[in-house]
């Protein structure tokens, strides 16, 4: 069994800064490994404090699509976590190399030194297997820093997520060509026309519709996605594109192998 909670549903400067919605990233569990996905601000207690509570003891791997705040900002403080401390060395970390190098690294170096491997995310890295589950990289996103989506493969059942990036054509051509059943999408905009380096929602609805996974989930919101209402947009897109869509919100668990099983048949 597969499952995806979200410690956070949240994205973008104001979002995260008030916490309209938590920024804590997604926790999956593939059969019997534990991935920790984009450690945004809140993530550790977030984690400890689900009912019953995430054990960062227990965690394969802490992987980041970039290194901005809303993604990255507790990694330290989980792989700590993940680690007992620095006292027992374990665990995979991956990350693009700007989020590992230099003076603006978002991953301090001596907490760098507590993981067991670590593995610099590249366009199109891997395949890597993290206990047991496969994990590759997407082709590099167009964002301000080096930022990458993943595929997961475990049990038969692929995954994908779509982190921040403006969206092109060939984005859209190289999450299809990975064929998930389930994709997970990164929505910080509605309808605004500003010319940023994020997906809109008229962005997302091409690409689903353009990779059609068995089940789409959308997260990240901005503000503008919050008014909007991700639910009633859901609902509309999971009509107009006749597949499941559905929009996170802090605290929800999905069942991924259930949700894929039921509109397979
Ligand atoms: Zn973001
Ligand atoms: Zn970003």
């Amino acid at each position: 069994m597969s499952s995806v909670l979200f410690l956070g549903s949240g994205g973008a400067r104001f979002v995260v800064a008030r916490q309209l919605r938590s920024s804590g990233g997604m926790w999956f569990r593939f059969g019997e490994t534990q991935i920790h996905v984009d450690p945004g601000p809140g993530a550790l207690v977030r984690a400890l404090s689900q009912v019953p509570p995430c054990n960062p003891r227990e965690l394969a791997a802490i992987v980041l699509s970039h290194k901005h705040l809303d993604h990255a900002g507790d990694t330290t403080a989980m792989i700590e976590a993940m680690t007992s401390g620095g006292f027992r060395r374990r665990g995979t970390l991956l990350a693009p190399d700007d989020a590992l190098d230099g003076s603006e690294a978002t991953v301090l170096p001596y907490a760098q030194k507590f993981v067991e491997r670590i593995v610099r995310l590249h366009e199109h890295a891997g395949p890597y297997d993290i206990e047991g589950v496969e994990f590759r990289s997407s082709m590099r996103h167009v964002h301000a820093v080096d930022t990458f989506g993943m595929h997961f493969a475990h049990d038969g059942l692929r995954v994908s997520y779509l982190p921040c990036g403006r969206y092109f054509e060939g984005l859209a051509d190289d999450y299809a060509a990975a064929k998930p059943d389930v994709l997970i999408l990164n929505v910080l905009r509605f309808r605004d026309g500003m010319d940023v380096d994020h997906l809109a929602f008229d962005d997302a609805r091409k690409i689903i519709e353009r990779v059609r996974p068995r089940v789409a989930i959308l997260q990240h919101f901005g503000t503008k996605m919050l008014e909007a209402n991700p639910d009633t947009l859901a609902s509309a897109l999971e009509d107009e594109l006749a597949l499941r869509v559905i929009a996170a919100y802090d605290g929800l668990e999905v069942d991924l192998t259930d949700e894929v099983a039921a509109v397979a048949v």
